[in-house]
Formats: C-alpha cells, structure tokens, sequence
C-alpha cells in the first residue's frame, strides 16, 4: 500500500516543524522556503490528484461511516477542513485535471506549481479535447515561465481566441452579476463595493486611474486614497457639469440645511435640535459647511418658530459664469503647488469667505481642487501653499 509511505512523512514533517526558525540565520531560513514550499506544492498535487480519483470513480460521491452516499465536496470539507467553497473548487479542479494527465503530473512532479495547475485546469471544458490534450507540453513550456497570473491572462486569451462562446458566457456572468451596493454608516459615511463587467470596468480603469496619480514627489495619499479622491473628482465634475437628469423640476443640486445662529439653549422641547446637515449624510461639520458655502448657489428660507416660511431668496451672491472663466483663465489648474487638476475640477475657492464679507473680485477668488479645497476649509493648506502670483501683498487668511 503506498500510503505506508505517510507515516515516514508525518515523521519528516514533524522533524521540519521542530526546526527552531527563531535561531536560523536568515540565509537558513531563505534555503527552508526555497525548498520546503515546492514540496508542500507536491503534496497539493497528490491531494489533488487523488481527489480526482475519487470523483471519477464514484461519481461524484464517496460512502459515509454507514456507506451511505455522501457527496465528495461535502466530504471533503470535513476530512481536509476547507471551506465549502474551497471543496467545491477543489473537487472541480482535480476532475478538470484528469482531462490533463501531463499537467497533473508535473503539478505532482513539481515541474510546476498547484497554482499552475489550478490556472490550466479552466481550459477543460472550454477548449475541446483534441486540441488540448496535444497541447499540454507547450502549455507546459508557458507555465513554467510564468507566475501563475501571468499565465492566468494566457489562458484568458486562450479562451478568447479558440473559444468565442466561452469568452461571451464568461463575460455575461459579470454583466449579470454586476452591482453596486453603498452602505450608510452611523456617522453618515458611505462605505460601498461594487463589480463591473469588463468593457464597464475598461471605462472606469480609463478614467479613474489618470486622475489617481500622484499629484508631485510630495504627494504622500495611498493609493487607496488617491482612487477616492479621483472618485469624487469625477463625481463633482459630474455635478458642476453633467446633464443628469432632472430631480424634482431642477437639476440636482448639493443641499446643506444650514441654521442661521447657533441653537441658544439645549434642549427645546418645541423644536428639533439643528445643526447643518446634508440631505443624504446628516450633520456636517463647519469645515465642511465652510467649503461649500465657498462655491455654492445659496437659497436663504427665513422660517419663523412655527416653522412656516416667512421669505425666501435664491442665488445669493452667485458666482457668475464670466466670473468663473475670468479666475480659471488666469489660474488654468488648481492654485495648490504641485497640483494640475484642470478647472472642470475645481471648485472657486474666496480666498475671504463670504461670511466675513469676502466678494465675488477674481482678486479674492482662486481655483482649488475638491481635495485641496476641503484641506483649506480644514486648515491644512495656507495662502504660502498657493501658486498665486498675481496676488503681490498676501491677504488676511479667511477663517
Ligand atoms: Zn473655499
Ligand atoms: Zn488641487
């Protein structure tokens, strides 16, 4: 029976497992990964190999304690302890390999990984077995010149070329399964996920990914940041600009309730407490308030202790249009140093905020970016951090 082998290779891999890793010396340690991962890689192969067995001989079931028919990825879960899904796909590949003996041998042989394996394993099913079974020697050449990823994209391309079907089916599971699903946190924050089939996906990549990039050398966002950023660039360029559709008669529009004073007491049990707060996030902090009231068309609604409206005003103190090309003609990109964002990006920040009687004068008007504006607002970024020239005696700081 070979598997009076195991014993002797329990002992070996209890011998490796007492090997004190703390006290090696590092070219010790890189020597007992170098040869210790592609046994265990090996091992992979012959569990996966006599998976394969099993599913072709039973059909896809093995018999329970009481020979009771127990399907094969139920069993081994329990017997390797996998994950459900880990089994299934465990099952799915052994079976696939057995379509290809020679790749399953050199998964067993080390020739190439288990990973490799499972990369090449997609073929069955696709690609019909005469054209795959004579190619497994140059599909073996290309595995072991790559990385499992790099020979995932080969066999993406494979697919696609002799298998159109196959590559429309593969793409319709996407397009079927696309979604997007945004979360409100308590603290009004928007947490999502979201997947995108390919050409979706291609038009995403196409123009999140330029407006990523690192602004300068002293750019120091994540790259987890800086999509965030781009994300929102794109979404506020969408909004200052974009023909979205109606919302209740206008175009839709950024509102912030933001109260005329400060509540005087702190309970009134005949009121609702207020703060400013978003539509769709809540209480907003001053910064934020303070942002965007810096660029925004303001309606005031004078409300009186009954809540009925005593008087509205719309437009207060707009920027015009020709105001807006005047101050992105003299800036042409965001003002912060190191920063191109171009002017369909930014937002007209007043340099005095208009609270404190700053105009609607290009001289009190610069262009930032919506990162680089809200880092103002959080006073994160001063009058020095600004290519603003033409502005020869530096101005009071607008609070
Ligand atoms: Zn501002
Ligand atoms: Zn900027």
């Amino acid at each position: 029976m070979p598997v009076d082998v195991l014993p002797a290779l329990a002992a070996d891999v209890d011998a490796l497992a007492a090997v004190p890793v703390i006290a090696l010396p590092v070219a010790s340690l890189m020597a007992l990964v170098e040869q210790t991962a592609p046994l265990a890689a090996r091992l992979d192969g012959v569990v996966s190999r006599a998976v394969g067995e099993l599913q072709a001989r039973g059909g896809g079931v093995v018999p329970d304690q009481d020979g009771a028919p127990l399907p094969l990825p139920a069993w081994l879960r329990d017997a390797a302890k996998v994950s459900g899904r880990e089994a299934g796909r465990q099952v799915r590949t052994s079976q696939a390999l057995r379509e290809l003996p020679a790749v399953a041998a050199a998964v067993v042989d080390g020739t190439i990984t288990a990973e490799h394996g499972r990369v090449l394993a997609r073929l069955v099913g696709r690609l019909q077995p005469h054209v795959l079974l004579p190619s497994q020697g140059a599909l073996l050449e290309v595995a072991t010149r790559t990385d499992p990823e790099q020979l995932g994209h080969y066999v993406r391309h494979l697919i696609a070329t002799w298998c159109e079907p196959e590559l429309e089916a593969d793409e319709k599971d996407p397009i079927d399964g696309r979604f997007l699903q945004l979360t409100h946190k308590d603290n009004g924050r928007v947490r999502g996920i979201f997947e995108l089939p390919n050409a979706d996906a291609e038009v995403l990549q196409t123009v999140l990914e330029p407006l990523a990039r690192r602004d300068d050398g002293a750019d120091t966002r994540t790259a987890g940041q800086r999509r965030a950023d781009a994300l929102t660039d794109v979404f506020a360029l969408a909004l200052r600009h974009g023909d979205l559709p109606n919302a209740g008669g206008s175009r839709p529009s950024l509102t912030y309730v933001v109260p005329a004073e400060a509540p005087s007491v702190l309970v009134d049990p005949d009121r609702l407490p207020s703060c400013p707060a978003g539509a769709w996030t809540g209480p907003a902090t001053p910064a934020t308030v303070a942002q965007l009231l810096c660029d925004a068309r303001i309606d005031v609604l004078h409300v009186d202790a009954a809540h009925r409206v005593v008087s509205l005003s719309t437009g207060t103190g707009d920027i015009t249009s020709a105001q807006r090309r005047a101050v992105a003609t003299r800036d042409r990109c965001c003002t912060a140093k190191g920063c191109s964002r171009p002017p369909a990006f930014c937002d007209v920040h007043h340099l005095r905020a208009r609270a404190n009687g700053g105009s609607n004068d290009a001289a009190n008007l610069v262009l930032l970016c919506c990162r680089h504006h809200s880092m103002w607002h959080r006073q994160q970024l001063t009058l020095q951090d600004l290519r603003v020239p033409w502005l020869r005696v530096p101005q009071p700081r607008a609070p």
